[in-house]
């Protein structure tokens, strides 16, 4: 007997995971105010931790088995969950942050980049902004296909539209081992969210769908490997990576970031869609 959970939420349950999305959202605040360089990625990780805790909530990164801290910091060639501690961050790096709050049983899921400035190299700079620039818009195109998304297939086909249109020649890499996931009373849940087309159309996109959609993209090739520390991903050729993230409900009124204070009304706007208040 199958003990499996719907993938599709109560609108009771979309409105608990409101308040973890905000969570999510001022720890990765926090730690972003800090970043600068001469600051350590654990000093990140503290200021997340810290006010995770003040609002009552859980860092869901630590009861990931085996993993100890609040966020993942992935600088330059990593990608994706990098350890945080004694790095310290210089000028020109691109850091990649990832955490999540779980509050009162449901969680909530988030990344950003920022690339630090450096004058004596403005071409890796550029490039670099370049890189996170094109990720957080592929983000956005994703979240912005579900209005009219029948199947989660297409979420898919709009992150790698989105990043096909937008990388400079010779084009970007998206990962293809590391993809987002459906998100609620457990961080990671089915279904898996492809950052790219796949022939599969997957399920269904209809209210109650609740998504972390994160897509992950490198300069260079796509290929990875995990380093010796048996977490942190990085790129085989070096190139500089970006991974932005956010949980996303559907609805019967539309969608609603919930790892977006402003519910995605920002970054949906060049796509002509106006988030949805759940009520
Ligand atoms: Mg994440
Ligand atoms: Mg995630």
């Amino acid at each position: 007997m199958s003990l499996r959970r719907s993938i599709y939420k109560s609108p009771a349950q979309l409105r608990a995971m409101v308040e973890p999305g905000l969570i999510t959202a001022a720890a990765l605040d926090a730690a972003r105010a800090l970043i600068a360089p001469g600051v350590t990625t654990g000093e990140l990780d503290a200021a997340a931790s810290a006010l995770i805790t003040a609002r009552g909530a859980k860092s869901n990164f630590q009861m990931v088995r085996g993993y100890r801290h609040t966020i993942c910091a992935s600088v330059n060639e990593q990608v994706v969950h990098g350890i945080p501690g004694d790095r310290v961050l210089e000028p020109g790096d691109i850091v990649s942050i990832d955490a999540g709050a779980e509050f009162k049983g449901w969680n909530g899921d988030s990344a950003f980049t920022v690339v630090l400035d450096d004058p004596s190299r403005p071409e890796v700079v550029a490039a670099r902004r370049q890189l996170s620039d094109v990720t957080e818009g592929s983000l956005w195109a994703g979240i912005a296909s579900l209005v009219t998304a029948k199947h989660l297939g297409e979420v898919g086909a709009a992150v790698q539209g989105h990043i096909e249109a937008n990388a400079p020649d010779g084009g970007y890499g998206i990962l293809r081992e590391y993809v987002g996931h459906g998100i609620g009373r457990k961080m990671h849940e089915a279904p898996s969210v492809f950052n790219y087309r796949v022939s599969d159309p997957g399920p269904e996109v209809r209210p109650g769908l609740v998504l972390a959609i994160e897509p992950m993209v490198v300069i260079g090739d796509q290929a990875t490997f995990i380093e010796d520390d048996g977490w942190t991903v990085s790129t085989t050729d070096g190139t500089a990576g970006s991974h932005w993230e956010h949980s996303v409900a559907v609805h019967d009124g539309g969608i609603w970031v919930l790892t977006a204070p402003d519910g995605g009304a920002a970054g949906l706007a060049p796509f002509g869609v106006t988030p949805v208040e759940i009520v």
